[in-house]
């Protein structure tokens, strides 16, 4: 078994074992190859799941925010990281990043832990179409992406059935239906307005396609309905690369997994222009160390990947690596979430249990703007999904008092709520750099994020509350609030674009299969190499590029290219 002293018995070296790594692991060792997952995280395990330990027997009852925030001051503000989760995240002193005094940015879900994000994901799992592959020839802004749906579609379907993804078919071109699970029930709000939005605009309201089992696959059990799974699950019923693809990829003894690891630069060979492997700094000895291999495949979140790329600069790479194109860095992309609505259904009231079963996936409406045979929507380009949920909830603010309040409580709250999810144009001045003036806890250089919402982006949050107002009217909905907030200051969770793919070496970082133009045996395969952002949720098309990519190089390496 190599190990770090006898590092040249490794074929690849995979950065991260979130998402994309754990894909990328686990295709490779499955296929035979020597493997090493370089995780900067500690290792995970269902000792660590507490999705049903009720908060009073955490010491600060989960309510102290402050005390999260303070070495948490970022990733405490989605509350995800909690008084359950906090020790999974970055802490944020430690591991700081910089922004313009202008530009706020939080970047969140910053994990520290086998699993990367998939530990705390919303789990919504949605394929991408040619409307998004293909936009600039729709709309002529910006590049296509160098692939067509028809180049990723069996791959969608090798990573959903593995995955398992509880979903309903549509029909929709602009959505493609993909291997589903039986669907989970939708609640009645969800129903309700399901129907009558079909009914009034002819628009798709369906049950959010998430990858939350409803049937058992290779040891994992069904979702047995108990809600919080951000915080774990032992019986494995949510996919998270930390029970799933890694186990896997260690399983066929070809693949070692190396935490604590936090991965420092690339080292290049400069006489055959090849990386020769990757430098990187033990978490708890702060000790540097080697690694070597024949290819380098960065999976380790999208600016933390570009981080790695901007720090490995050469005298013949000055720039940052795989950067001779000058676009590594830049297109930084992110969605818009602020604007949507929320509004009661007092007439699904129902006296209300304890014991009632916490559904923990909601529903997706599909984009209706700027869909590919309708006329162009005049205010912006490209479109927006939204996602929803309901909630039921005890009446805690009856009035009254006495037996007549106790039965006022009982009866339950309905409320629904829908945020939007847009699409934010590729920008060339949203953008990511190393800051000269900063260094981590272990000296390795942070970056410097520039990020900002344009004209489109306002135009569409806009739409995003306004039409969130006109689908809960049509279904009925009482009380209804709207928002369209500014997204300032910006955040994130499903950011991508900054190494993007392209056809043309001159205008992108990455080929087609997220090799980068300039050295051959470097890989990206986060969302990185995202052409574009579409509005719909970006880590199923992750996972599939990362097994597209994967084949490919096993491909180049059975013909001694790499
Ligand atoms: C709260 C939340 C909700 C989300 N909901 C959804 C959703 O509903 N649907 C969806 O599609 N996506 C969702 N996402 C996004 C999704 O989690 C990510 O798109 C996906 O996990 C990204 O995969 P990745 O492999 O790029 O990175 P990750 O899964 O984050 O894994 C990266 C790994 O790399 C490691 N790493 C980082 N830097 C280094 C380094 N220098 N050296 C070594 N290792 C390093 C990290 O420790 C981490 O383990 C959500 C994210 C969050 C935080
Ligand atoms: S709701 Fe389902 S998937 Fe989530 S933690 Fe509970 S059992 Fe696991």
């Amino acid at each position: 078994m190599p190990t770090p002293d006898s590092p040249t018995n490794f074929d690849v070296l995979v950065v991260g074992s979130g998402a994309s790594g754990g894909w990328a692991a686990k295709r490779l060792s499955e296929a035979g190859l020597n493997v090493a997952i370089v995780e900067a995280g500690r290792p995970q395990s269902d000792e660590n799941f507490t999705e049903h330990k009720p908060s009073f027997e955490l010491k600060y009852r989960n309510m102290a925010e402050s005390i999260v925030a303070k070495n948490h001051p970022i990733q405490g503000k989605f509350d995800v990281c909690n008084e359950y989760t906090q020790d999974w995240f970055v802490n944020d002193h430690d591991e700081p990043y910089t922004t313009p005094a202008d530009k706020p940015f939080n970047w969140m879900g910053r994990l520290r832990i086998t699993g990367g994000r998939t530990n705390v994901w919303g789990r919504v799992s949605l394929r991408f179409s040619d409307q998004d592959f293909k936009s600039a020839s729709l709309d002529g802004y910006g590049e296509n992406w160098p692939i067509s749906y028809s180049d990723i579609a069996p791959y969608y379907d090798i990573v959903e059935k593995y995955v398992g993804i509880t979903g309903m078919a549509e029909g929709l071109e602009h959505l493609p239906d993909g291997q589903f699970q039986p669907p989970m029930p939708l609640t009645c709000q969800e129903q309700v307005f399901r129907d009558k939005v079909k009914a009034k605009f002819g628009r798709t309201v369906t049950l959010a396609r998430s990858a939350n089992l409803t049937r058992p696959i290779n040891g994992r059990g069904p979702c047995h309905f108990c809600g919080p799974c951000e915080r774990g699950c032992i019986t494995h019923s949510y996919f998270n690369s930390a029970f799933t693809t890694v186990p896997d990829a260690l399983k066929t003894g070809k693949c070692k997994l190396i935490s604590n690891a936090m991965v420092h630069k690339i080292l290049m060979d400069p006489a055959t222009n090849r990386a020769r492997g990757i430098l990187y700094v033990d978490r708890i000895t702060k000790q540097s160390h080697e690694l070597t291999a024949r290819a380098v495949i960065l999976c380790a979140q999208s600016q933390e990947s570009t981080r790695i790329l901007l720090n490995s600069g050469t005298r013949e790479h000055p720039n940052g690596l795989g950067n001779s194109s000058g676009a590594l860095g830049h297109y930084l992309t992110a969605h818009v979430r602020s604007g949507g609505g929320r509004g009661e259904f007092p007439e699904l009231s129902h006296k209300k249990t304890l014991a009632g079963p916490n559904k923990p996936v909601g529903i997706y409406i599909a984009r209706f703007r700027n869909l590919k045979n309708d006329p162009p929507y005049k205010k912006f380009l490209r479109g927006y999904g939204y996602e929803g949920e309901s909630s039921s909830s005890f009446n805690f603010n009856a009035p009254g008092f006495g037996t007549a309040f106790k039965q006022s409580v009982l009866q339950s709250r309905e409320s629904f709520e829908i945020t939007g999810f847009g699409e934010v144009l590729p920008r060339f001045d949203n953008f990511v750099e190393i800051d000269p003036e900063k260094k981590d806890i272990f000296g390795i250089p942070v970056l410097k994020i520039h990020m900002s919402d344009g004209e489109n982006e306002r135009a569409m949050i806009k739409d995003m509350g306004d039409s969130a107002g006109e689908m809960l009217e049509a279904a009925g909905a009482k009380n209804i609030r709207t928002y369209a907030n500014p997204s300032a200051p910006r955040w994130a969770l499903h950011e991508a674009g900054i190494a993007r793919m392209g056809a043309d070496p001159k205008k992108s970082v990455l080929n087609q299969f997220q090799q980068t133009h300039d050295v051959k045996n470097v890989f990206v395969m986060d969302a990185s190499g995202f052409t574009t952002n579409p509005c719909q949720n970006p880590t199923l098309t992750i996972m599939a590029l990362a097994v597209r990519s994967c084949d490919h190089l096993m491909d180049e390496m059975k013909h001694q290219n790499l």
